[in-house]
């Protein structure tokens, strides 16, 4: 019988991709690692993971996909990017500079929490409304999102903080999602 499960890639140059793969599977999605133009192919939506967004830049015009995932998302295609992914979907890394793909109409702030606070769980606002309420927000060396445009809409943020914003089918979270058994985010993207 053909599968007929929607199938998510995970961009698969650096990070932490396998949670995010296996946390797709465990919505009954089908998770695929992209590294070619070719596996952006009958994409649902598209996750760019955590990890160090240099190394990820690098890999996106090593394996000459920053086109082709700009592309996909013009063409309607829909991306989470997280912590370093978010980084990658800003329209500016303001701080230290990565080429990113300015996909989303925030500014990203790299490192933002500073070294004594490297990483840390923190629960969303409790003004964030029943769909977020609850969530435990993983942090790791994680960036602030800046200067959302207009059509940027916040859904949660952590100590006033947005840390998880949509655009259209654009989504940004400068948390871990795939880090713990609350897979929301990847519901609504999957959903979404
Ligand atoms: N600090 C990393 C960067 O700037 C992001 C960290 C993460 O993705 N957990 O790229």
């Amino acid at each position: 019988m053909a599968d007929s499960r929607p199938i998510v890639g995970v961009l698969g140059v650096q990070g932490d991709i396998e949670k995010h793969l296996t946390a797709l599977e465990r919505l009954g999605a089908r998770g695929r690692r992209v590294l070619a133009v070719k596996d952006l192919a009958d994409l649902r939506a598209l996750i760019l993971p955590g990890g160090e967004s240099t190394t990820i830049s690098k890999g996106l015009l090593r394996h000459e996909l920053v086109k082709p995932i700009q592309e996909f998302v013009y063409g309607g295609g829909a991306i989470l990017g997280t912590c370093a992914g978010a980084i990658l979907l800003s329209r500016v890394s303001r701080n230290h500079p990565v080429p990113t793909l300015g996909l989303l109409d925030v500014e990203s702030e790299r490192n933002a929490y500073g070294t004594q606070l490297d990483s840390f769980v923190a629960p969303a606002d409790a003004d964030c409304g029943d769909r977020w309420s609850g969530m435990e927000c993983v942090f790791i060396r994680a960036p602030r999102l800046a200067e959302p445009g207009p059509g940027v809409e916040v859904l949660i943020r952590v100590d006033g903080e947005p840390v998880l914003v949509r655009e259209g089918r654009r989504w940004a979270c400068t948390f871990h999602p795939e880090l713990t058994d609350d897979l929301r985010v990847h519901e609504v993207l999957i959903g979404g």
